[in-house]
């Protein structure tokens, strides 16, 4: 059965048209979903009983299960129980400015990134819309507060389910639906070229981020797949006519890895890489897991990488780390659940 979560709002007046019912009944069920946040049907009492019964017979309104938390001082980890057994992760982290949630854009991942533990499992399905808004619903629910940033950056390549993607955006955008600003929000993406493109059309300012990881198509090549179908000749350039078409700015993710993309000409060559680009790099230290042999770089190079972009004059951050203690890193949480 398909879930009311799920629903942008044109889909939504299209529904009730379709059964012979009002367009505006759309934009009442959406404050009741989203504004009252009902359990149930019942719960609504400005639409007829008879329309409420054809909804509920069309789209359940079942939320999604938290079977396990892991709380930090400043972060805490969720692990939901789909209806069909699977598990995904979300992640809540405190911020001065506010809350920000991090969401799962898939079961598992096809896109192979070699210090990625996501990856380690291939992709499952999909995640339907309605998982991914539901993510942020019960989080908000359980902690009874607003979230006030949403980035898709757990489990998943979010621009291999498109579709979804976009149809979540819509529905935590709109005002009567979960009113996130659009720039609150920020997709990641490993650099799946075709829907750059595709999304610089889209009409929400959406931030978009970009995991690059290396300065070159030859260290690239050996830590992301997706190089081989997309190398830095097209990702920059499809990057470039996002920026023209959107006058937005791009950030890069860089994952420092010891040994591998860490060194001071990787810095310089990064910054002529990135050069004329309106962009900022987020240098991310990067989180060790057990089951992977990649290592950290540590602290002093980091710094070193760091103060030649910075004198090359690129916007670039160190990003705070969050939740090491607590394998808050993509996927750690579900592969110690599921003893992959
Ligand atoms: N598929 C998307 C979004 C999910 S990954 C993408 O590739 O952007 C979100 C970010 O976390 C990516 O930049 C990814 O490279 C990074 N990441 C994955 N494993 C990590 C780890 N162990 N430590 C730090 N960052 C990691």
């Amino acid at each position: 059965m398909k879930n009311v979560y799920g629903l942008t709002i044109e889909e939504m007046e299209e529904y009730f048209l379709s059964i012979g019912s009002k367009k505006f009944h759309a934009g009442q069920l959406f404050s009741w979903l989203y504004e009252k946040r009902i359990e149930s049907y019942e719960e609504v009492t400005n639409i007829k009983k008879e329309v409420l019964e054809a909804v509920s017979h069309d789209y359940s309104i079942a939320k999604l299960k938290i079977v396990d938390v892991q709380e930090d001082v400043d972060v805490c980890k969720y692990l939901f129980e789909l209806s069909d057994g699977e598990h995904i992760e979300a992640v809540l982290m405190k911020h001065d400015y506010g809350n920000s949630i991090c969401v799962s854009s898939q079961v598992g991942c096809n896109m192979g990134c070699r210090f990625c533990e996501s990856g380690r499992r291939k992709k499952v399905r999909n995640l339907e819309t309605y998982e991914m808004v539901l993510q942020i619903l019960m989080i908000e629910k359980l902690l009874r507060m607003r979230i006030s940033h949403v980035v898709v950056m757990g489990i998943g390549e979010p621009f291999d389910n498109y579709d979804n993607l976009i149809k979540f955006l819509k529905i935590i955008n709109y005002p009567k639906g979960l009113a996130i600003g659009a720039r609150h929000i920020t997709v990641s993406t490993c650099g799946i070229v075709p829907k750059i493109l595709e999304f610089s059309d889209f009409p929400l300012q959406i931030n978009l981020a970009v995991s690059l990881h290396a300065p070159n198509n030859e260290i690239r090549d050996k830590i992301m797949n997706i190089n081989k179908a997309y190398p830095l000749d097209q990702l920059i350039p499809a990057l470039k006519t996002y920026l023209e078409k959107t006058n937005r700015r791009i950030t890069f993710e860089y994952i420092l890895l010891s040994g591998i993309n860490d060194s001071c000409e990787c810095a310089l060559e990064l910054a002529k890489l990135v050069k004329g680009i309106n962009c900022y790099i987020n240098l991310i230290p990067y989180n060790e897991t057990n089951n992977l042999d990649f290592k950290r770089t540590n602290t002093v190079q980091i710094m070193r990488f760091y103060d030649i972009l910075k004198k090359n004059s690129v916007n670039v951050t160190i990003r705070r780390e969050f939740g090491s203690k607590i394998s808050a890193a993509c996927g750690q949480l579900r592969s110690k659940k599921e003893e992959l």
